[in-house]
């Protein structure tokens, strides 16, 4: 795909607001994208879009990408006497970012804003303090409870309002943990048929517990599966002495151990000595830190070997995300050739 295309299509998926557990608005917005890609769609009761891209015929393997339509979030539960609105987390976000910030409220897509005490009030103790979710709350403008209520009711998603944009050499946006990871697995089934049919699955709730990972692995039951993820890049210069997560403009980010699966090292070693030979750059996630959907699919059935690819994002769970997209270009590279050279002798000797 043309790096303009693709640039294209990850600030618009990047836009798009798909908290967890409501991520109706990202299947609105790929299936345009799909269509004529792929030879079935369907949508599973939790809301995995399911899609299946027939293969040339030449191996019976069954494969699954995956990548994550959801996002970090926030959701109202209550509403207070003056009108404003509390909400819980919806996923992993930092608490320290949220006071000041714009955000979205409801399908109706609402402005908001998160409301903090004016510095003229704070004392200087106060100003030094992170404020929790709880204590914060969301300012839509309302008169009063009633008005909230009737605006936003309990259970309305409030999502970050960044809308994306290049930075430099870099693209920003919200929520590339994981429209990048989309905007791969999008780009790979506009691709060429693959010698086996290829599964491409856009996964729900992954932010909340890989719970979309789980009943989408089960229903497709694949030989193999590759996630594709935007991961954690922590490249700034630090006073302490460690080594970064990962870091921007390395290429992608392949995992070898984290909190929710090891992955099969055939499939690691396999991976690297593809992109060690056709001159892809890649590097290793830290082991030990987060979770990909592929902790849930490799746990299906009879177990599944499965490899995260992930693209390195700057600030990921926050306002606003960085990504250079020759990574993602990178990528999309490196899983496409993981594909194509995949045989089904490779997992029978492994
Ligand atoms: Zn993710």
């Amino acid at each position: 795909m043309k790096h303009e295309r693709l640039v294209d299509i990850l600030q618009s998926l990047s836009n798009v607001m798909s908290t967890s557990g409501d991520e109706s608005e990202m299947r609105r917005a790929l299936r345009p994208l799909l269509a004529g890609q792929v030879d079935e769609l369907r949508v599973d009761s939790l809301g995995n879009l399911i899609t299946l891209k027939k293969g040339t015929g030449e191996s019976q393997l069954r494969v699954l990408v995956t990548a994550h339509i959801d996002e970090v979030g926030m959701m109202v539960v209550d509403h207070t006497p003056d009108g404003a609105l509390k909400v819980q987390a919806v996923g992993g976000i930092d608490d320290r970012l949220l006071p000041g910030l714009n955000v979205c409220v409801g399908k109706e897509q609402l402005p908001g804003v998160i409301g903090i005490k004016a510095i003229h009030h704070s004392s200087s103790r106060e100003r030094l303090k992170a404020i929790p979710l709880k204590e914060l709350s969301v300012d839509i403008g309302a008169e009063n409870r009633k008005e909230a209520q009737r605006l936003a009711p309990v259970g309305t998603r409030v999502t970050f309002s960044t809308q994306a944009h290049p930075l430099g050499e870099l693209i920003a946006g919200k929520a590339f943990d994981d429209r990048a990871g989309c905007t791969a697995l999008v780009a790979l089934l506009h691709e060429e048929p693959f010698p086996f049919d290829l599964y491409g699955v856009f996964t729900v709730q992954e932010e909340v517990g890989l719970r979309g990972a789980r009943v989408a692995g089960y229903a497709v039951a694949p030989a193999v599966a590759f996630v594709l993820e935007g991961t954690i890049a922590d490249d700034l210069p630090k006073k302490e002495d460690v080594g970064p997560t990962s870091q921007i403009g390395q290429g992608p980010v392949l995992t070898v151990m984290d909190r929710s699966y090891i992955s099969a090292p055939w499939l690691l070693r396999y991976t690297v000595q593809l992109a060690e030979k056709l001159g892809i750059p890649y590097q290793f996630k830290q082991p030990g830190i987060g979770g990909t959907d592929a902790g849930a699919i490799h746990l299906t059935r009879g177990g599944v070997p499965s490899l995260t690819l992930a693209v390195p994002c700057r600030y990921i769970h926050g306002p606003i995300s960085l990504l250079k997209p020759a990574d993602l270009e990178a990528t999309i590279t490196l899983t496409s050739a993981a594909l194509r050279h995949l045989t089904a002798e490779q997992l029978a000797n492994n």
